[in-house]
């Protein structure tokens, strides 16, 4: 039924699951760990990769299935493998085209998870990163590259920086060396922004966040753009035979999809980082309504950015569209309908003003969590940034006044009060 001219609002309702005449018209959990069948030789074929259909659900389940095809038609790209959590599906996107001795050039503005995960985890395996600037020059991110580099990778929105990718900049980069470009879209979603129309080639999700939207369930998903060309010699994982099928070449076999079918059958095979059906019936539902969602937490962001710009316990706010912000411009160029729904700002004071801050606040709670229904606060140098020093803070983009807040889809005049009350309260 998925007709390719829908526009998003109708993916997010229609898309992924299309019943037949009599079928549950809601996506259905299926709660099985393995499926039946009466032919052996079909059997054979499902494992020879020659068929395509369920065998066991750590590599593929009709729920988890309606989940990667709706985000598939949303990214407008030829496949998706969800994932048990943003972690994994990152480690898996890196692993499906690195090996040790390959080497990763990344923008130094990384979720704090990516950042240990490619300088210390995948570092430990004998796979090299080096960190650039986002603000560095192309000729300087082109420097950097070697011909061990295998993927530049960002992320739409840096958090808690709030960059804007220059997605011209590094992917112009990724092509000249022959190379793919992944990026992080967990801050914006493919409401607002399609990282694949800007030069991207796979798309990595922590779902964990605006997806499920609820804070109910952790989750993650790797799209694949299907406009990369494999076969240039530097990625025989993908260009020659793989022994543990047979031989098959995933580029001959599965052409612009051999990506995604790949890191399906062999490393959601192998490290098993699958998704419950549980959790992705609950992100299908958050998907539903991505689209308001989205539009109501930018709104909602930009009018609580504009009210606390103007207030006098404060110092500084940032937020991409205030119109004298660094990302201003990239924010205008690259976001579709609004910046998303996470800000940060600096409380005047002394040391403990932004902790009694935080305190303070009814509506909004202290969270470690971003992107759900709900606003949500984060003083990180007296809580996840407390091991670095002052300095460390600094250099880390994380001053000791900085407040994160993720705004949620309240009404807007009720959260601007709270944190009104909240900022005047703070003696
Ligand atoms: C949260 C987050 C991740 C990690 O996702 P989990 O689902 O927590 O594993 C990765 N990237 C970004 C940008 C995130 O915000």
């Amino acid at each position: 039924m998925f007709n390719e001219n829908w526009k998003d609002e109708t993916i997010c309702i229609q898309g992924g699951y299309t019943p037949k005449s009599g079928e549950a018209r809601i996506l259905p959990i299926v709660q099985s760990t393995t499926y039946k069948y009466e032919d052996p030789d079909q059997v054979a074929n499902l494992f020879d990769l020659k068929e395509e259909g369920f065998f066991y659900s750590r590599i593929g389940n009709p729920t988890v299935a309606g989940f990667e095809q709706k985000l598939t038609e949303l990214e407008g790209g030829v496949g998706a493998v969800a994932t048990a959590s943003g972690q994994s599906a990152i480690t898996l996107a890196v692993l499906n085209i690195c090996t040790k001795g390959d080497h990763i050039v990344a923008s130094s503005n990384l979720y704090g998870g990516t950042f240990t995960l490619l300088s210390s985890t995948l570092n430990k395996l004998g796979i090299d990163v080096t960190l650039v600037s986002p603000d560095a020059s192309r000729e300087e991110i082109l420097n950097k590259c070697t011909d061990k580099t295998k993927l530049i990778y960002g992320e739409t929105m840096a958090n808690p920086s709030l960059n804007i990718l220059d997605f011209d900049k590094f992917s112009s980069v990724a092509k000249e060396i022959g190379v793919p470009f992944i990026v992080d879209n967990t801050l914006m979603t493919s409401k607002l922004c399609k990282p694949l129309k800007h030069g991207a080639n796979i798309v990595v999700y922590s779902a964990t966040k605006y997806i499920d939207g609820h804070a109910t369930s952790v989750g993650g998903a790797i799209v694949d753009g299907g406009n990369f060309d494999w076969n240039n010699g530097k990625f025989k994982s993908l260009s020659e035979p793989d022994p543990t099928y047979h031989g098959t070449n995933f580029s001959e076999s599965f052409k612009n999809a051999a990506y995604i079918v790949k890191l399906r059958v062999t490393l959601l095979r192998d490290f098993g980082a699958c998704l419950s059906p549980f959790n992705a019936f609950l992100f299908n539902l958050g998907l539903e309504t991505l689209h308001l969602r989205m539009e109501r937490h930018s709104d909602n962001a930009l009018k609580l950015a504009k009210f606390l710009k103007d207030h006098p316990k404060v110092s500084w706010v940032n937020y991409p569209l205030l119109e004298n912000n660094k990302n201003y411009d990239n924010a205008k160029k690259y976001l579709k309908y609004g910046a998303s729904g996470i800000l940060t700002f600096g409380i005047k004071g002394n040391d403990d003003a932004a902790k009694v801050f935080t305190k303070n606040l009814s509506l909004a709670a202290l969270v470690v969590h971003i992107g759900d229904a709900r606003t949500s606060v984060i003083h990180p140098a007296s809580t996840t940034h407390r091991q670095l020093s002052e300095e460390q803070l600094i250099s880390s983009g994380v001053p000791k006044d900085l407040v994160r807040v993720s705004v949620g889809i309240e009404n807007a005049d009720d959260i601007i009060k709270d944190f009104d009350q909240a900022l005047n309260n703070i003696k």
